[in-house]
Formats: C-alpha cells, sequence, structure tokens
C-alpha cells in the first residue's frame, strides 16, 4: 500500500517543527502550540507559540532587511520569486500532501489549491518587473515636469486563514516581495505548516534573512505588537470580518494601509433560462468546496419557481454521491471540518431552517463519529426563506440552501439583501440578463456560468464589509506600492 500521510512525504524536511523569526528557526519554547489533523485528531506536529515579542523581533528583522531588499533590481527580486515558484513546483506533491493534512480537503482539491498558489508566485514574479511609474510632462504647470515613482509601502504584516494554506500565503507574500517589501506571516494556528514549508522553500531559493519571517502562536499578542509597530506599515488579511474589522481600528493609531478580505455570503441566481445541468454541478462543485469553508462558496441558491423542483432533484442527486471521508483517502470528495464549531454552526443552521419550515432534502447531520474529525454529512436545505439563519449568515459549511424566487427583480433584491459584496453567481443563458445582472449585482467578483472564478490575473476582492483592496492582477501588486509626486521645477 502506497504511504499516507506524514510518511509520504519525499522531502520530509519541509516538515518544520519550528517558527522562522528573523531568518532562525525557533522550535523550542515553554509554550507549545500542537498542530492538529481535523480529520483524526491526530498531533501532525508540535510548534512553539510564539507571541509579540517574537513579532517585534520579525518586524526588526523585516525593517533591517527591507531597504537592501527594495534596492535591488527588480530582475534580481524577481529571480529569487521565479527560484521560489520552482522550487515549490517540484514539491507539489509535499506541500498538497501536508495542506490536506492540515486542512482536511481532499488531496485532489490541495492539489488544485497549490496550482493556483504556484500560479500567485509565477504571475507576481513577472508583473514585479513590470513596475513603472508616469512621466507628467506637457499636462502640469510650465516650466515644471512631474514623476510620479511607485515604490514599495515597507514592512507588511500578513495574517492568513486555514482554509487555503497554501495559496493564501501566496496570494500575499509573492506581491509583497515582489514590489520591494518584507514580510512578517502569521498564518492561522490551525495550519501553519503548510507556510512554514513555504519559508523553507523560500530561503533556499535565496530570500535574505529577515525578508519573510513566519511565526504563530498568540494571535492576539502578535496581531497587537505589529499594529502598535510603527514600523509595519501595511496589514494585509484574510479571515472573518470580527477580525478584519479590529485590525482596521488598530491600524489607525499609526495609519497603517490595509487590505482586507472577509467573509462573504455569496448567491447564486439560477434563472429559468438556464442550462440547469451546468447549474447544478456548478452550484455543488462550489459549495462543497472545502466543506464549504471558502469565503466565494455558494451560499444562497437562489433558484426560479418554474424550475425549482427540477434543479433540487438534480442538485440532490449530485450530492448523494459526495464520498466524506479522510481526504488522503482515494475517492473521497468531502473532508472534514476544521473545528468542532464548524460543526457546530452547520448543525444550527440547520436546526434553525428547519424550525423556520426548511425541508433538509439531504444530509443534516454529523457524520463519521468515530474517527476523531470534524465531519458533518453534504446537506441540502430546501425552501429556506430570507428570515432564516443560514439566509443571513454565511454557513462557512457543507450546507446548501435553495430559495425560490418568481422574478428577475426580486432575485436582485435577495442577492444584493447582505452587508457582504465578495461572490456572486448567475446561471442563464440570455446574454441580455447575464450583463443586466452582472452589472447590478453588488459583489467585487461575479461569475456567469462559471463557478470558477479565481485567477491569478484577475482582480480578487470584496465590496460592502467583505473587504477592502484587491489580491492578484495588476491591481493586486498597487496595494504593495506606494505613488510618490515629483515634480520638477524647470524655470
Ligand atoms: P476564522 O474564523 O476563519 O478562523 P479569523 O478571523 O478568526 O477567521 O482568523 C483568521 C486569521 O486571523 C488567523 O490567522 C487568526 O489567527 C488571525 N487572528 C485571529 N484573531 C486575531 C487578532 N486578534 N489579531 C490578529 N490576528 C488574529
Amino acid at each position: 500500500m502506497a504511504a499516507r500521510g506524514l510518511a509520504a512525504l519525499r522531502d520530509a524536511s519541509l516538515l518544520r517543527p519550528g517558527c522562522l523569526v528573523a531568518g532562525r528557526w525557533i522550535e523550542t519554547g515553554p509554550a507549545r502550540l500542537p498542530v492538529v489533523n481535523p480529520a483524526s485528531g491526530q498531533v501532525l506536529c508540535d510548534l512553539p507559540r510564539l507571541g509579540a515579542d517574537a513579532a517585534r523581533e520579525a518586524v526588526a528583522a523585516a525593517a533591517g532587511a527591507q531597504k537592501a531588499w527594495a534596492a535591488r533590481p527588480a530582475k534580481e527580486r524577481a529571480g529569487v520569486l521565479r527560484r521560489w515558484y520552482t522550487l515549490a513546483s517540484e514539491a507539489a506533491d509535499d506541500l498538497a500532501m501536508l495542506a490536506t493534512l492540515e486542512c482536511g480537503k481532499p488531496l485532489a482539491e490541495a492539489r488544485a489549491e497549490v496550482a493556483s498558489g504556484l500560479a500567485s508566485i509565477e504571475w507576481f514574479a513577472e508583473e514585479g518587473r513590470r513596475v513603472t511609474g508616469d512621466v507628467l510632462a506637457p499636462a502640469v504647470r510650465r516650466p515644471q515636469a512631474g514623476l510620479v515613482l511607485k515604490q514599495p509601502v515597507g514592512v507588511v504584516a500578513s495574517i492568513t486563514p486555514w482554509n487555503f494554506p497554501f495559496s493564501m500565503v501566496t496570494r500575499k507574500v509573492a506581491p509583497a516581495l515582489a514590489a520591494g517589501c518584507t514580510v512578517v506571516l502569521k498564518p492561522s494556528e490551525e495550519t501553519p505548516l503548510t507556510a512554514l514549508a513555504l519559508a523553507e522553500l523560500a530561503l533556499r531559493a535565496g530570500l535574505p534573512d529577515g525578508a519573510l519571517s513566519v511565526l504563530c502562536g498568540d494571535a492576539e499578542g502578535i496581531g497587537a505588537a505589529v499594529l502598535a509597530d510603527e514600523r509595519v506599515r501595511k496589514i494585509s488579511f484574510t479571515g472573518s470580518t470580527r477580525v478584519g474589522k479590529m485590525l482596521m481600528a488598530g491600524a489607525a493609531d499609526t495609519v497603517k494601509r490595509v487590505s482586507l478580505e472577509l467573509g462573504g455570503n455569496a448567491p447564486v441566481l439560477v434563472f429559468e433560462d438556464a442550462d440547469l445541468e451546468q447549474a447544478a454541478r456548478g452550484v455543488v462543485g462550489s459549495a462543497f468546496r472545502n466543506s464549504g469553508q471558502t469565503c466565494i462558496c455558494a451560499n444562497r441558491i437562489l433558484v426560479h419557481e418554474s424550475v425549482h423542483d427540477a434543479f433540487a432533484a438534480r442538485v440532490v442527486e449530485l450530492v448523494s454521491k459526495i464520498h466524506l471521508g479522510d481526504g488522503t483517502e482515494a475517492g473521497v470528495t468531502q473532508g472534514p471540518m476544521i473545528t468542532a464549531a464548524g460543526v457546530e454552526k452547520a448543525e444550527r443552521h440547520v436546526a434553525d431552517a428547519r424550525a423556520g419550515g426548511a425541508t433538509v432534502a439531504v444530509g443534516g447531520a454529523r457524520a463519521l463519529p468515530d474517527s476523531g474529525g470534524h465531519f458533518f454529512e453534504p446537506t441540502v436545505l430546501t425552501g429556506v426563506t430570507p428570515d432564516m439563519m443560514c439566509f443571513w449568515e454565511e454557513t462557512f459549511g457543507p450546507v446548501c440552501n435553495l430559495v425560490p424566487f418568481s422574478s428577475e427583480t426580486q432575485a436582485l433584491d435577495l442577492a444584493n439583501a447582505t452587508e457582504y459584496g465578495l461572490a456572486a453567481y448567475a446561471y442563464t443563458s440570455n446574454l441580455a440578463r447575464a450583463w443586466r445582472v452582472a452589472e447590478k449585482l453588488e459583489y467585487g467578483i461575479v461569475g456567469i456560468n462559471e463557478p470558477g472564478i479565481t485567477s491569478e490575473v484577475a482582480p480578487f476582492g470584496g465590496w460592502k464589509q467583505s473587504g477592502l483592496g484587491v489580491e492578484h492582477s495588476k491591481y493586486g501588486l498597487d496595494e504593495y506600492l506606494e505613488k510618490k509626486y515629483v515634480c520638477l521645477g524647470l524655470g
């Protein structure tokens, strides 16, 4: 039988038993942070639990390294990123295994995540060479000429969540380094191992000491230390709206730049003229990805009443085929949830919907009780109404809610009736409707007849309380660059 789990790693040294602070690996310390496999409850690794002191040390090293890193020609920085990309590509299987072990998603999903994260590194290695300013010659007052320079913002603190342990790191660290910034990264305490392996590969690629520190443990203490530090000029955060608001408020004291990618509550509009098979596959693929634990997962499925029953039947059929289990096992298509709290929230949402009159068409309960993991059945609710918890709040679990609608206007009103605005989807075969709906959805990303909306080439970011700024694309690099106007007096 093929080796599974940690035994399957080809390069065992990618499992780092410590955090990287100011170019040094720290493995010892009185307080410990066990990293646990959510599919089994087994401890994968025991890290030191670091806090504010280590964060300050990391910031000092990042500040010390930043000017020299920024002064290197863009081509040289790009060369380091490209080597990082190559080394991480060669280690892709190991990195996917680490992501599956600490986050729970099936290996095939982890491989797709690694591929998308690698694409971010590659893109920003290329894009970092194309940072150019502007010349304002005839437009400014004479006798003057003007130049707009783009310069790195400086030291960046990045804070990432557990649901994409690889690609959340690369989409923040790669553009920062490409722009000439240095980074203090705090990955989620639940999933630090993939980030630490990426840090090891970055060092092997030639990244100078201090340019990237990766530490975790006391999230609040680390957060407070980077917020208070004048030398940190930007916070880039992906996670809950609650913590995002706190970081935004905390950044005000030293007026740091903030980029926030927060919660979502993605609607899918399935119109009567949609290809129902395509829509059903798209919805199921999106709603149950990573056990429903992504901020762009289809959460509220708004279906025209004339096709609702046929659509629901097909969705239930597809969901019934999902194979729940340990993500490292062949054939498993849905893994555990990350924590017991996640399972409890899914349970709460199902109970509330049921009490309000919704029907549990499939699933609805905890699963695999003997596994030691946090499993919840893939669930479809029909007859969901806007007053139910699962409509207002992102379930962030494997629960797909079907809500009937009767007109395009009503569907748009329901879709936009949320404080969130990250991703929305619509299925229709009518081009004019597709365009109309895309324009009216108050969301940062809209997928029309398409659930796969993430690309390193395209901007990713939310409207309303889903966030500030974008990641990826040419716009994503700008988030790490300050603009400076240089006015030349020629008189
Ligand atoms: P989730 O509920 O998805 O885990 P969180 O917002 O709690 O989302 O976590 C996202 C990231 O924010 C994680 O790395 C977590 O450790 C970090 N985090 C949580 N609380 C704080 C805090 N007070 N300061 C800084 N980072 C925090």
